[in-house]
């Protein structure tokens, strides 16, 4: 049952936030602390965005808008989608969020229940996991493979399905590999789902903008046969430097849309107005500021790869996509989560133990690369000493 406490004791956390906290209060005591552990852009909000969210307050949009958006908003979501991915969306098929993660919240709500079960990516985002064992439905994890450059196999997603199975979660660009799946991988998918026709399917898609070394960001909603049910998640958080707004959106289909909306009003009533109007100024206005953000986060790219691939006993995959790195440390002799907190507490830098993403994280760390080249240097130097001084614990 949903209200019971027993159902509020599965709900999971995102140890993200808590290294963020114990980072914080290590640098309030005078530590140097570089922190490579939250997933945010570095980047202030581009300027023409922030005054559009100030002159919509200016201009009176204080008040409550409807429940699903601001009608030239939703607008301007399905027109970036047309122009971006060739896909023909109705506004009245998007509702704007306050961010990302509720998109997540309400589709698993949705679906989730005891008996159901619901697929979700391991090591992947770890609110999947925590609001499915909310509902009281099975999770199902789809094993993101190493060897697999981190993108989802289709074959295997696909041999997981039972006729319990109610919703598939997939998400690339990924979080907290950097993994991008192909148009190939994502074909093969979605024709096997077409065998699936009561298997909703949601799509993380938030960092869709961030795709590296000529791949390109393949789209679920572009696949007809399952766009009655796909729900698409996306936002404003990453690719416009845009987290603590709190702005996103999602593509429901038929029935759900309608859901959606009732779950909103119950939950929010709306997104505020001022970031709405900063939204439609990020979606109408110049790109310029997206694309030189994904090009420092490519130099960065670079340097952590690099860097990582020289430490002892670190390998590291060049992510394809997002802002991670999620180099195996196996043969360091460490587990993940003891390396990570002992990295933070002895050296300052503040990374994430990949079982903070699921069970196959185990043997990796997660590094956001939302951070100056001279702060990843630095920490790269630090892990090295460390590395080289320090016996697995
Ligand atoms: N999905 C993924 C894969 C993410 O990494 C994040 C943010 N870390 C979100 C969704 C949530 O985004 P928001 O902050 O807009 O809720």
């Amino acid at each position: 049952m949903l209200h019971t406490i027993a159902a509020f004791d599965r709900i999971g956390e995102e140890n993200a936030f808590a290294v963020l906290a114990r980072a914080t209060a290590l640098a309030a005591q005078g530590r140097d602390i570089i922190n490579l552990g939250i997933g945010q852009p570095d980047f202030r909000t581009p300027e023409h965005i922030v005054e559009a969210g100030v002159k919509a307050l200016r201009d009176g949009h204080h008040g409550y808008t409807a429940a699903v958006g601001i009608l030239p908003l939703r607008e301007a979501v399905a027109a970036d989608l047309h122009k971006r991915f060739k896909v023909t969306v109705s506004p009245d098929e998007v509702m704007i969020m306050p961010g990302g993660k509720p998109t997540m919240f309400m589709s698993i709500l949705m679906f989730g229940e005891p008996g159901a079960d619901i697929l979700y990516p391991d090591p992947g985002f770890p609110i999947y996991r925590s609001m499915i064992e909310y509902t009281g439905a099975r999770p199902v994890p789809v094993p993101i493979r190493e060897e697999n450059g981190f993108a989802f196999s289709a074959d295997e997603t696909l041999s997981l399905i039972t006729p319990k199975t109610r919703l598939l979660i997939v998400n690339s660009p990924a979080n907290p590999t950097g993994g991008v799946t192909g148009k190939r991988e994502v074909d093969k998918l979605v024709a096997g789902l077409e065998k699936f026709p009561d298997v909703a399917v949601m799509s993380d898609e938030i960092y869709d903008h961030m795709v590296y070394d000529g791949e390109t960001h393949v789209c679920l909603l572009s696949y007809p046969s399952i766009r009655d049910r796909l729900i698409l998640l996306n936002g404003w958080s990453k690719t416009y430097a845009m987290t603590g707004w709190r702005l996103g959106y999602a593509v429901w289909p038929g029935k759900l849309y309608d859901m959606a909306r009732k779950l909103g009003v119950n939950l929010h009533s709306c997104v505020n107005a001022p970031t709405q109007y900063a939204g439609l100024a990020a979606l109408t206005g110049p790109q310029d500021a997206v694309h030189k953000m994904v090009a420092e986060f490519d130099k960065r790219r670079k340097v952590v790869v690099e860097g990582l691939n020289r430490l002892p006993g670190i390998s590291c995959a060049t992510p394809k996509g997002a802002f991670y790195a999620f180099p195996n440390v196996k043969r360091t002799g460490w587990k993940a989560k003891a390396l990570a907190s002992t990295l933070l507490e002895d050296t300052g830098v503040a990374v994430i133990g990949g079982p903070d993403f699921g069970v196959l994280g185990e043997g990796y760390l997660r590094l956001s690369y939302a951070n100056s080249t001279e702060n990843i240097v630095k920490a790269l130097d630090r892990m090295s000493q460390f590395l080289k001084s320090r016996k697995a614990a």
